[in-house]
């Protein structure tokens, strides 16, 4: 039985984690969770999985507090944004396997982690990394030519400068294929996400940023690639449901027959005769300028993707209360690039100072626009 820890156990990944342990609970005992906004919520899954007040946690300090002393055997990081980089950190130091949902982690502190982890610490839950995960599996890594990350096009696939100019918040958040929660939907649909998964693949699998690329795939059914030193190329597919790779990372690689989710949806199975058409193409970076932004910015490194995340956050948010265009998000991160001069990345602290510099700067420049 593995001690578990879910670090945003009220978001999307966290509930759907929840259901994968209620499916199991032979397998994993929960030894703490938190939450921010959805106290009820929370109160309810403390009380279901029968931990008292020390082992929930609703605050940043709350949280170190837990990671450090629940000797948990599995953290999983469901935090969003860049309040996920610390906890982190910390689980990675208190010897616990970190299965990462939290990308913004690896985009801003990728570096901290990767020479925090030993080999294997580090367990993706992002859906195309777990699909690279399982097609590396059983292969040699210096046969490994080309990672290709398949992007759904997000909301706006198709659309113009013209029409993104007037798009809204209510629109964005209507993702296509999947279900999930709204910062990174809105990151989906400016593609920002794509070029924050980029980041997160190179660390998570130390390849070269030459050797990543990116693929449109609209059906989101091949959830990503892995091309080899012979041309061979190997691809996971699998229905768009969060609870396969969240189940592949918290059992480590290890495959569980298709379950039955108690109170939730079945998982679909896909039948290859039904699914007809399956399309790739270029994505579309002329019209979404954030994803060559975030990838310029990983290339960049050092504290760049720190400016990077940091003033997205403020824009993404800003954009879904009402106070930035949907064009709006790209201008204000640009800005914000351009703005900074860029240093090697020495410590979490001057990851704390240049966040919070970037977070100020774009809020600036989102009341400059309005
Ligand atoms: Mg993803």
């Amino acid at each position: 039985m593995k001690r578990l820890l879910i670090l945003g156990s009220t978001g999307s990944i966290g509930k759907q984690a929840l259901a994968v342990v209620r499916a199991h609970p032979q397998d994993f005992q929960v030894v703490g969770l938190s939450g921010h906004r959805q106290a009820k919520l929370l109160a309810a899954q403390a009380q279901e999985f029968g931990l008292d007040d020390r082992q929930v946690a609703t605050d940043g300090e709350g949280i170190a507090r837990l990671v450090q002393g629940a000797r948990a055997d599995v953290v999983l990081n469901a935090l969003v944004g860049y309040a996920g980089l610390t906890p982190s950190l910390l689980a990675l130091r208190a010897g616990a396997d970190l299965a990462i949902a939290n990308k913004e982690s690896l985009v801003v502190g990728g570096e901290l982690l990767l020479k925090q982890a030993s080999p294997g610490q580090l367990l993706p839950v992002d859906s195309e990394h777990s699909a690279i995960w399982q097609c590396l599996q059983g292969e040699d890594r210096a046969s490994v030519r080309t990672l290709w990350i398949t992007c759904s096009g997000g909301a706006f696939r198709g659309w113009t400068r013209a029409q993104l100019a007037q798009a809204t918040a209510a629109q964005a958040l209507r993702h296509p294929t999947w279900q999930m929660g709204a910062k990174i939907t809105i990151d989906s649909a400016t593609l920002m996400n794509k070029g924050f998964e980029v980041i997160e693949a190179h660390h998570l699998f130390q390849v070269p940023y030459e050797r990543i690329k990116v693929v449109l795939h609209p059906q989101s059914v091949v959830h990503s690639a892995v091309e080899f030193a012979d041309g061979a190329i190997k691809a996971q597919l699998g229905s768009p449901d969060m609870r396969l790779p969240i189940a592949y990372a918290l059992y480590q690689g290890k495959r569980l027959p298709l379950s039955e989710y108690p109170g939730s949806d079945q998982v679909t199975q896909l039948d290859l005769t039904r699914l007809g058409d399956l399309q790739f193409g270029p994505i579309d970076c002329a019209t979404f300028a954030c994803f060559e932004l975030a990838v310029a910015a990983g290339r960049s490194g050092g504290t760049m993707p720190c400016v990077l995340n940091a003033a997205g956050e403020a824009a993404n948010l800003a954009f879904r209360e009402g106070r930035l265009d949907f064009l709006g998000i790209e201008q204000v991160v640009r800005s914000a690039l351009t703005a900074h001069r860029r240093a090697d990345l020495s410590s979490l602290e001057q990851l704390d100072q240049v966040d919070a510099w970037a977070r100020a700067f774009a809020e600036e420049e989102i009341a400059r626009l309005a």
